[in-house]
């Protein structure tokens, strides 16, 4: 609690990358705004890391080292007085153990997030977009079939087409019609009935106004699911 106020203080965990930070960052504020009116803004930290670090240890598979130093951020988050955890990637969720193992407050896990926003749209089926490690390994999806939800993801090459164009582009802030095209072409060819958008930069990319099937932006829902905890 913040202040005597009822308001919680949400601890952000960014920098992966920080391009999709600061859309956390933004849609935190805009959402506190839109329920309490007036001058009211989130009571946020951010403790944003150097990606550098932190994508040298995906390429190593160094997740251990990951997880500790993921770890130690939530723990400075939580002595600084954050009462939730947001880690504001789906991939480095793979380390959500480590970083829950250090910490009294509850980590807000965008796995569990994101099927609840893909079964409140009345679906049971859904694709999966994101990094490699978030469409191949079990970490992620399996968080999704916990729930009861069946997930499709793309072939192998159309991975490495979704990865390659994170990593290449959306974490540098780089976006292109061309990179869109690509996506929505192979969102068309899931044959899913709506689409999780589970790399928090690919919202940056399609949006709702580029396909006629559900998207589960995984960067807003995160957002709103930290807010209606915040207010809760
Ligand atoms: N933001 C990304 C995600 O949601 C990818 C960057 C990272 O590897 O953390 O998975």
């Amino acid at each position: 609690m913040v202040g005597g106020s009822a308001v919680k203080r949400i601890g952000l965990i960014g920098g992966m990358s920080w391009q999709s930070s600061a859309l956390y960052y933004s849609l935190i504020n805009e959402l506190v705004h839109d329920r309490l009116g007036g001058f009211h803004s989130a009571d946020c930290l951010l403790a944003s890391v150097d990606f550098a670090e932190i994508e040298l240890m995906q390429q190593t598979g160094d997740w251990d080292a990951a997880g500790e130093r993921l770890a130690r951020e939530a723990a400075a988050l939580e002595l600084a007085g954050a009462d939730l955890v947001v880690l504001c990637t789906n991939t480095m969720h793979k380390v959500a153990g480590a970083i829950e193992e250090a910490i009294d407050i509850p980590l807000l896990h965008l796995g569990d997030v994101t099927a609840e926003a893909v079964l409140a749209a009345g679906l049971d089926t859904v694709g999966l977009l994101g990094t490699r490690f978030t469409m191949q390994e079990a970490f992620y999806r399996e968080r999704l079939e916990s729930h009861g939800l069946t997930v499709i993801v793309p072939t192998p090459e159309q991975q490495a087409v979704v990865n390659r164009i994170i990593y290449d582009e959306l974490v540098a802030g780089v976006v292109l019609d061309s990179s869109r095209a690509e996506y929505l072409a192979i969102i068309d060819s899931l044959g899913a009935p709506g689409v999780i958008l589970g790399c928090t930069e690919i919202e940056l990319l399609v949006g709702p106004e580029d396909t006629p099937l559900p998207l589960f932006p995984t960067t807003r829902l995160h957002a709103m699911a930290a807010v209606d905890a915040a207010l809760a």
